[in-house]
């Protein structure tokens, strides 16, 4: 059986509900793992934060609009009247549901329990389109088996228990539809895998079932070697590896979330990217097969933290970065980039939530710099260490401020850390360069 995950866009619209549909009839058997239409998670996530400023009557309004969207949508998707009352009611209920929070205490939880209701919609709405349609298909609630432990990693034993007894308790079907994004905690609560998530709920679904292939389907034609939000002339990658689309996803492609490769990397599952409008364009295909080398893509992660450690004492003594590296540990805060010098050590992270606490115990060892506002960019590729292109990087980027530089940490990967104010400009000489052959050395 394969998996297939179709994004917010793919869902966003009846046009695109409709190619979604001609893709999933083949005639195979198949899990369908569905996001939020898009657009409706940054609205949910608006109506939490309203709600949680104490801003009432603003947080009706914005419900009562998302609300209205909804019931027209449903509209144009359904022919069947049956089936259109069934899913207005249950597109009131959920509505109806974000209105009680208004009543309740605000928490953390409030938020996880609003976010969850953009999947929670969408899959509705998409099973009884199908069903319209003449198409045998069932849903699969993903709060019946997707969960995470107090690690907050994939719960794989649970869910796989889980997802193989609820498709055995369910009628026999040739499509089940799931929710992507949204889980359970270890508690039994609804969480989340984070923005991006139901990348990543299906490779964990394509891992739990050992899937022949998992599939993402998104509004782009594959992974291409350069961030298209911010450059032009961007090409997709017909192959990447399971390593450069870990790295690439993790450094900030956000094409894949951070850690979808991880589940089918372990299985040798292979991971293939398409694009919904365009179901017959090659996309990309991501093997353990490695094709090429040199520099294959580039990705860039912003909202990065460079932190400059230097020891009180001149030269590094014995010990000094166990003692970094421990207080980075005790508050479970992972480092990205890390260089040295004889004095110093300057590393990056991206979670601040306790950096404040990590500084005072920094400074009773060592004084500390921290420049805020960077972004990492990430180059990769097979044995770029060694290609002919690499030494130029930094001819091509003199214009540029380069903190820090992260080479040499593998065969397949450079990072180089600039302001995020520098980032545009850094992709697009880089794209020349590499991609395009234009090189202006003067
Ligand atoms: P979905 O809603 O289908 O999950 P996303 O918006 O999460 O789609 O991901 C697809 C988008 O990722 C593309 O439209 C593109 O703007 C962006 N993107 C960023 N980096 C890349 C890359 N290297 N290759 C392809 N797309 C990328
Ligand atoms: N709907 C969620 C988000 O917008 C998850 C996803 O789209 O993958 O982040
Ligand atoms: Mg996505």
């Amino acid at each position: 059986m394969n998996v297939l995950k179709f994004g917010g866009t793919s869902v966003g619209s009846v046009v695109n509900m409709n190619h979604v549909k001609e893709i999933i009839s083949d005639g195979d058997r198949k899990i369908v793992v569905l996001s939020a239409m898009s657009g409706t998670t940054n609205a949910l996530i608006d109506i939490s934060e309203t709600l949680k400023t104490g801003r009432t009557s603003d947080a009706v309004h914005h419900i009562k609009t998302l609300r209205n969207t909804y019931v027209e949508r449903v509209n144009d998707l359904l022919r069947d009247e049956h089936l259109r009352a069934e899913v207005v009611d249950y597109v009131q209920n959920v509505f109806n549901g974000l209105v009680e929070h208004i009543r309740q205490p605000y928490s953390q939880q409030t938020h996880n329990n609003i976010v969850a209701c953009g999947e929670l919609l969408s899959t509705y709405m998409f099973s009884r389109f199908l069903q319209q349609e003449g198409i045998n298909a069932e849903l699969l609630p993903a709060l019946e088996f997707m969960r995470i432990d107090v690690t907050k990693e994939p719960d794989n034993f649970y869910i796989k228990q889980n997802l193989e007894s609820l498709i055995n308790t369910l009628p026999e079907a040739d499509i089940y539809i799931t929710q992507g994004f949204i889980c359970l905690d270890s508690i039994g609560n609804i969480t989340n895998l984070q923005r991006g998530g139901s990348d990543y709920t299906a490779t964990i679904i394509g891992a739990a079932i050992e899937a022949e292939e998992v599939q993402i389907w998104t509004d782009i034609d594959g992974f291409h070697n350069n961030d298209p939000r911010f450059v032009n002339e961007t090409t997709a990658l017909s192959y990447l590896s399971y390593d450069e689309a870990a790295e690439l996803a993790y450094f900030g492609a956000k094409i894949l979330h951070p850690q979808t490769v991880m589940p089918v990397r372990q299985l040798d599952i292979p991971l293939r990217l398409n694009n919904t409008m365009q179901p017959d364009a090659h996309g990309t295909l991501i093997t353990n097969q490695i094709h090429g080398d040199g520099i294959k893509a580039i990705a860039a992660k912003d909202g990065i933290t460079a932190i400059k450690i230097k020891s009180v004492r001149m030269l590094l003594a014995h010990g000094f970065l166990k003692k970094v590296f421990e207080v980075f540990e005790r508050y479970e805060t992972p480092i990205d980039m890390i260089t040295t010098s004889e004095i110093a050590v300057s590393l990056t992270i991206d979670d601040t939530t306790n950096l404040e606490a990590i500084t005072n115990e920094l400074w009773q060892f060592a004084t500390v710099e921290i420049d805020n506002d960077m972004s990492i960019i990430c180059l990769v590729g097979n044995q770029i260490m060694h290609h002919q292109d690499t030494p130029q990087l930094f001819q091509v980027l003199k214009d540029v401020n380069v903190r820090m530089i992260a080479y040499g940490g593998s065969n397949n990967n450079i990072s180089l850390l600039v302001n995020t104010s520098d980032k545009l400009d850094s992709l697009q000489k880089l794209q020349h360069y590499v991609f395009e052959g234009e090189v202006e050395f003067v």
